[in-house]
């Protein structure tokens, strides 16, 4: 395996700030594909300097994950009677109706939509088409060439659904996941807000477009992390003596990552004092020990009140984030205020 040079790597990421400043975007289906390129480098677990072939069925799901939070009415402060934000200066894009529409039908579950199978079947593609369409050929556009910076799309005209990612693409996407997310979601955010720009007079647009969707979680969720946890804090091993925080295992900041296994109860002060940090050995290692040790009751538990799980995708996110971590020698936090250098143990943990 090799990894890209610094200068490649560098070379990477001027790329895709280019084709964020300088690509025309009409609807903001290009952003979506971004992020689901750099959403597969980390979860299929490729790291490999070779080309790699997908279709746009493999970046279907993140595609509509991104959509699902975006589609539901926006409220703002002064009326109560929200509506969908515009995403495209012409109509709204036909997919994005599409998600609405199963937003409102499932009630915002999406786990529910991915059960019946059916549908979500007839979605996926239906995605995978439309991304084949619009965005694959558009999105290396820049004026009037084409920066084959990502992959080359193989198949006839512009109507091929399978890619060849160029060399290191996986590596570099990997390597840069944050500052490529916060670079597409800020030209995101601006997009969005031009286009809506009578509707608006807002501070939360940034946090309804990319934040997790706290107040979704079903209620039982809490109960699930209380008895795996009998009780206690996931960090310190306290009795949690109120509700407790449910937090992100993998801090959000990093990885908008809400399969069931990534939550964790904890006393909301430990929460605020690991903040976006990633945790020390030791923690991890908690954190394995219950999801292993519950696995089935977890996973039945998750199934009942519709939460998405999925271990083996969580643990290739989890490993992702260390590998960043150890390779930047981060810090990790252990507790108020103790930290520890992040380094190799963490592989012998999650195996
Ligand atoms: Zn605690």
């Amino acid at each position: 395996m090799s990894i890209p040079s610094a200068e490649e790597q560098l070379r990477f990421i001027s790329g895709i700030q280019k084709i964020l400043d300088e690509g025309s975007f009409v609807a903001t289906y290009k952003f979506a594909l971004l992020m689901a390129l750099a959403d597969f480098a980390v979860q299929s677990g490729l790291n490999g300097g070779d080309p790699e072939q997908l279709s746009t069925i493999d970046l279907a799901e993140s595609f509509i994950c991104s959509y699902w939070r975006q589609a539901r009415p926006y409220s703002h402060a002064q009326t109560d009677d929200g509506m969908l934000l515009k995403m495209s200066s012409d109509r709204q894009p036909v997919v994005f109706r599409r998600i609405a529409e199963l937003r409102e039908k499932y009630n915002g579950r999406l786990a529910d939509l991915r059960n019946s199978t059916g549908e979500w079947q007839r979605l996926k593609r239906e995605v995978a088409n439309t991304i084949a369409k619009m965005p694959l050929w558009k999105l290396q556009v820049v004026g009037s060439t084409v920066v084959t910076l990502l992959y080359r799309q193989d198949g006839q005209g512009y109507q091929g659904n399978r890619i060849t990612l160029m060399p290191g693409v996986l590596s570099c996407l990997r390597l840069h996941y944050e500052l490529v997310r916060s670079l597409v979601q800020s030209a995101w955010l601006r997009h969005v807000r031009r286009l809506n720009m009578a509707a608006l007079q807002d501070r939360d647009l940034d946090a309804f477009l990319f934040d997790s969707e706290r107040t979704a979680w079903p209620s039982g969720l809490r109960t699930i992390l209380r008895d795996v946890q009998k009780g206690t804090c996931l960090y310190c091993g306290g009795v949690i003596r109120d509700a407790g925080d449910i937090d992100h295992f993998i801090p959000w900041a990093r990885y908008p990552l809400e399969l069931g296994h990534n939550f964790v109860l904890a006393h909301a002060g430990c929460n605020r004092s690991k903040s976006d940090l990633l945790v020390a050995p030791r923690h991890l290692s908690a954190w394995h020990t219950r999801n292993v040790y519950y696995t089935d009751t977890m996973e039945q538990a998750f199934e009942a009140i519709s939460i998405l799980h999925d271990y083996d995708t969580t643990r290739r996110i989890v490993g992702w984030a260390y590998t960043q971590a150890e390779s930047n020698k981060g810090a990790l936090w252990d507790s108020s205020n103790q930290f520890v250098p992040a380094d190799a143990s963490w592989r012998a943990i999650i195996t």
